[in-house]
């Protein structure tokens, strides 16, 4: 796990980080936490952990993460509140946030979108695609540069 992956990485483009992409994921449970930064970094990402809202906030401003897994319920501020805040940021809103949560019900996801989230994954997770349906998050690092102008 700790073993550099570059060499089975596929090339990147010129121009963008050396460094592997980094994850943010914002968690109170420590056994879901402990499991997405685990499928994640088995994935080739590097992760950050935080488990609430306005930590997430502060981490997105210091380390742009290349995407944000947030829970909703969360210890101080939810997670609803800080992909408001994230999505009203006008340096931080072209991170995508996803929603991980066990609402599952029918609703809910668009309640979630509504509130800032670019996109909702329904716990429990599928462990064998997880890391991809977060991949599929990603915006290309030249999309970032364009929406936070
Ligand atoms: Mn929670």
């Amino acid at each position: 796990m700790s073993s550099k992956s570059i060499a089975t990485r596929a090339p990147r483009p010129a121009g963008e980080r050396e460094e592997q992409d980094l994850i943010l994921v914002v968690e109170d449970n420590k056994a879901s936490s402990d499991l997405t930064a685990y499928l994640l970094r088995a994935a080739g990402h590097r992760v950050m952990t935080c488990t609430d809202g306005a930590d997430a906030i502060a981490i997105a401003g210091q380390e742009h993460p290349r995407v944000i897994v947030m829970d909703l319920q969360l210890e101080r501020m939810s997670g609803l509140e800080a992909a408001a805040v994230l999505a009203a940021d006008p340096k931080l809103k072209a991170i995508p946030r996803v929603a991980v949560t066990a609402y599952a019900m029918v609703g809910d996801r668009d309640r979630v979108l509504r509130a800032g989230f670019t996109g909702y994954i329904a716990k429990p997770i599928e462990p064998t695609t997880f890391a991809a349906q977060i991949k599929a998050f990603f915006v290309p690092e030249s999309q970032h540069v364009a929406d936070a102008t």
